[in-house]
């Protein structure tokens, strides 16, 4: 039955992906802060890992930066 094993593969390939996907935007949670932000850009900071990022009016951060920031998690 190859149309099974296939079936089976596929759904593995799909559940990783969701579950990878869902992870990823529930580590990082970022939101924009227009108070903070100086003329000509954006400043974002994350709700769950606490890094904060200026960027370029329009763009936004896609990747979550809490292994990138120094000390502990705010949450443990
Ligand atoms: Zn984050």
């Amino acid at each position: 039955m190859p149309l099974l094993i296939l079936g089976f593969i596929a759904f593995f390939v799909l559940a990783w992906w969701w579950r990878r996907s869902r992870t990823l935007t529930r580590n990082c949670v970022w939101r924009e802060d227009r108070r903070r932000a100086a003329p000509g850009t954006s400043f974002h900071h994350c709700l769950t890992c606490g890094a904060e990022l200026a960027l370029p009016l329009g763009q936004e951060p896609r990747h979550c930066l809490r292994n990138a920031q120094p000390g502990p998690p705010p949450h443990q």
